[in-house]
């Protein structure tokens, strides 16, 4: 008889495109992981990244192993108990909230923590310490497309589905590179183009990316100047009558407005100042026009940038002006980059947010949740946003940090400013798996988590899709589920409602709290899940029907009319502007084999070896005038820091632009290879995602001393 324990299945912990994976514990406590093959996402297959991910659960050499405190400010961190180190936070806490207000406390987490802790976490400030001071990294990377969502549709959602790929005749993919960023996913419609060759696929990135590989047309655009080219594209559609006039009758508003402002700028004006033909807009638009069903995917391209509203309102109006949205084969499908950021949208994780999409600002939606948690009243005003929040600790409004499953130093813009504003902090806390975050660094008290497969939650893809996770091995040492942790905090505290039996219990109470919402999953209980594998929300109680693929297929809106909403963002540029002393645009985003700061990934040799080091993409013509040779030193500088990476030519980039990849930090080498020395401190004004993807440097030959 076999002794075997049967694999586990589970969701891959690193992009939004959430693959199936199964996960067989091992006699000694490692794990072996292979794609799950019934799972519909990916069914089995696996990108370098999940075909490695045994590795980053089985290498515990850098495990945080048991809490660790800091008697005062510039001692050794000490191994204490976990009673000793909550009790000694919860007191902390106590004392700022008392001296200070609940404002002077903060939660910095991750769109990596599963839903279960998102919703303590969640449930903990805005229920019972009272501040909306909540924000995670998933505000660097979608809180854009959430905005765009909420005001052209009236909810955050994403209207397709993964099986749209397969359907599409039209793709656009703007400011993405799936082949590399979301490759399951991106299989797909390179499946699709395989079998249905007269499918188009248009580009919009100032790169040529693996992406542009299979594309019909790449529209090489300025960086910035996204806004005036989907302007163009719908002036263009609008000449030529590729618009549907009946959906727009009678499913949207706002088309007049819109047509007035893009119909105002002459194409050849729109063409100059984004860089791109004219003939080549004319066929994008001929491309988006003519397609039967036309699929939109979008990224940090669009989001991560000071109008990146504006740039998700103004692709969302390609969708409206066609009526291509709703059904199959066709929509705009917001790609997310982290596995859970949804599932974080879904509890109202964001410091802006309430859960299950309810409005912060409407004081009927809060008596809702208060009377649900059994609370004090819920603070009416929007906490402080992830840079906000940095920005408060430097100057002092903001007391006491606690940050879970994310490393600021190296992925905040302007990392500089962070380590600055961590040093001035009066109490920091550090929620980690191992010991290769920066933040440590300035922690007070470090509480040492349980990775993934070492706990049991759930999470939610890009396609609305909800996956369990099993627990499939034990965490190292005394290392706890951030849940637990939160709870045993929140206890410590003194409040009611944390003394869960498990994480299936915090699920189910999340659950019942989104019944009646537009994201209602009341009938969606653990067993369903582990039986069906997986689940589209919503999935109301007694709902026995399979998955909500689509969305607004009776093209009714969440808006109070009912009706989609064309917004008319002028084109405005917020961005740090090239000059003679800075003169390059500094664009910036992941590699194949890399995931975020490469905590996880950043111990795999196999994954290291695509991109050993840190490197400037720049054209081979700007950097001859520059004297630099493929491999050679440059020094890249910016107002407000710099780093020293060897020069990777290559004829794919613009002219003018030059292009870092993120991953790279402190921990990995010298801080001189970390993008955010150079990113600038300028966010959207409305949805407070940084300007990532834009800041004006200097590119020098380096001669090392
Ligand atoms: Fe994991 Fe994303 Fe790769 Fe799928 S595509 S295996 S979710 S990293």
């Amino acid at each position: 008889m076999s002794t075997k324990t049967p694999a586990l299945p589970s969701i891959c912990c690193y992009c939004g495109v959430g693959c199936g994976v199964l996960v067989e514990p091992l006699p000694n406590g490692d794990v072996a992981v292979v794609g799950n093959p019934d799972y519909p996402v990916n069914l089995g297959a696996l990108c370098s990244k999940g075909l490695n991910l045994q590795y980053t659960v089985n290498d515990r050499s850098d495990r945080l192993l048991y809490p660790q405190m800091r008697y005062s400010k510039g001692r050794p961190l000490q191994r204490v108990g976990w009673d000793e180190a909550l009790q000694r936070t919860a007191a902390v806490f106590q004392t700022f909230i008392a001296k200070y207000g609940p404002d002077s406390v903060a939660f910095y987490a991750s769109g990596q923590c599963l839903t279960e802790e998102y919703y303590v976490i969640n449930k903990l400030i805005k229920g019972f310490i009272g501040s909306n001071n909540i924000d995670t990294n998933s505000r660097l990377c979608m809180s854009s497309a959430v905005v765009g969502y909420k005001m052209a549709l009236g909810e955050d959602s994403v209207p397709g589905c993964y099986d749209d790929a397969a359907l599409a005749d039209c793709f656009l993919v703007a400011g993405a590179n799936p082949a590399w960023c979301h490759p399951i996913l991106w299989r797909r419609v390179e499946a699709r183009k395989a079998a249905h060759p007269a499918a188009k696929l248009i580009v919009i990135d100032p790169r040529a990316t693996d992406t542009c590989a299979l594309a019909d047309l790449h529209l090489q655009l300025i960086p910035g100047t996204d806004v005036v080219l989907l302007q163009a594209l719908a002036r263009v559609l609008i000449e030529n009558g590729d618009v549907d006039a009946d959906f727009l009758a009678h499913h949207a508003e706002g088309y007049e407005a819109y047509r007035a402002l893009v119909l105002a700028r002459p194409l050849a004006e729109a063409a100059a100042l984004c860089g791109v033909p004219e003939e080549d807009i004319r066929l994008a638009a001929h491309y988006i026009g003519s397609a039967k069903a036309f699929l939109s995917m979008w990224t940090m391209g669009l989001n991560q940038s000071a109008v990146g509203v504006d740039k998700n309102l103004c692709l969302l109006n390609l969708h409206l002006l066609t009526g291509q949205i709703g059904k199959p084969g066709a929509g705009p499908f917001s790609l997310t980059g982290q596995p859970n950021a949804m599932g974080g949208r879904e509890v109202g994780g964001l410091s802006n947010l309430l859960p299950a999409h309810r409005t912060l600002a409407n004081p009927a939606h809060r008596a809702e949740v208060q009377q649900f948690w059994g609370s004090g009243p819920l603070a009416a005003t929007p906490g402080y946003t992830a840079t906000e929040m940095f920005e408060a600790l430097e100057d002092g409004r903001l007391k006491a940090i606690w940050i879970l499953c994310t490393n600021p130093v190296t992925s905040l813009p302007n990392a500089r400013q962070a380590e600055a504003a961590l040093a001035k902090a009066r109490f920091v806390v550090v929620q980690e798996v191992s010991n290769r975050s920066e933040a440590l660094a300035y922690a007070d008290v470090v509480l040492p988590a349980a990775g993934w497969a070492e706990k049991e939650g759930t999470m939610t893809n890009s396609e609305r899709r909800i996956g369990h996770l099993a627990r499939a091995t034990a965490p190292p040492g005394e290392a706890l589920p951030d849940s637990e942790i939160i709870c045993r905090f929140a206890r410590a505290m003194g409040f009611p409602g944390f003394d869960f039996a498990n994480a299936e219990a915090i699920y189910l109470e999340h659950a019942r709290l989104t019944a009646g919402t537009s994201i209602d999953i009341s009938g969606l209980t653990y067993s369903i899940l582990k039986e069906r594998g997986s689940v589209q929300w919503p999935y109301r109680a007694g709902q026995a029907a399979p998955d909500t693929a689509r969305l607004f297929t009776d093209r009714q809106f969440h808006t109070p009319s009912k009706k989609a909403v064309l917004h008319a963002p002028p084109a405005a540029f917020r961005s740090e502007a090239p000059d003679d002393e800075f003169p390059f645009i500094l664009t910036n985003g992941r590699i194949r084999d890399q995931w975020h700061t490469m905590t996880r990934t950043g111990k795999v040799s196999k994954l290291n070896q695509h991109s050993p080091r840190a490197y400037l993409e720049i054209h081979p013509r700007d950097a001859a005038a520059l004297g630099v040779a493929e491999g050679g030193l440059v020094r890249v500088a910016s107002r407000r820091g710099e780093v020293r990476v060897a020069a990777r030519l290559s004829a794919g980039i613009r002219p003018g632009v030059v292009f870092l990849p993120i991953h790279w930090g402190k921990l990995l080498g010298s801080d001189l290879n970390r993008a955010n020395n150079l990113t600038s401190d300028a966010v959207d004004p409305v949805s407070k995602e940084p300007d990532f993807k834009f800041c004006a440097v200097q590119v020098a030959k380096y001669c090392p001393p």
